[in-house]
């Protein structure tokens, strides 16, 4: 817990939210700001700010939280999209690792996972600059 984080406010109950499911690693909640009906975050109950921050087993007990919680929201909705956002560049706003759980309809009108493909990359070079980041 941080005592400054909106994230782990929200699990202490000191700001109110609309939790959908809770067990002893995550907390899940309504997005204040939801893409689609029923758009929900889920949160690991400990503080971690991003992905490379959780340790593994950690990763490993909330992933089956999410899990659980996908499940509902698949029949909630007929589709689902997970995104995560790590770092102020990638769009992260807070600095407690979180999920965003998208429930899609047909013809929702939200535009997510499709991109326009980027031409003319040296994908060999690429390939061989991110092995050598994960040989690190
Ligand atoms: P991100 O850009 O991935 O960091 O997403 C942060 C998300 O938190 C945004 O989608 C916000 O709408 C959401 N959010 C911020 N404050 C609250 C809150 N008090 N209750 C629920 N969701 C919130
Ligand atoms: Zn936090």
């Amino acid at each position: 817990m941080t005592n400054d984080c909106l994230f782990c406010k929200i699990i202490k109950g000191e700001i109110p939210s609309n939790k959908i499911y809770e067990d002893d690693y995550a907390y899940a909640f309504l997005d204040i700001n939801p893409s689609t009906e029923g758009h929900t975050l889920i949160i690991p109950k400990k503080h971690y700010k991003n992905i490379t921050d959780i340790p593994a087993e950690d990763l490993s007990n909330f992933m089956q939280s999410l899990q659980k919680v996908a499940k509902g929201l698949l029949q909630f909705g007929n589709g689902l999209n997970i995104i995560q956002n790590n770092g102020e560049t990638a769009g992260q706003l807070v600095f407690h690792l979180h999920f965003h759980l998208i429930p899609r309809r047909e013809a929702d009108g939200v535009s997510i996972g499709h991109w326009e493909s980027k031409k003319n990359l040296d994908m060999n070079k690429i390939q061989e600059n991110i092995k050598s980041l994960l040989n690190q």
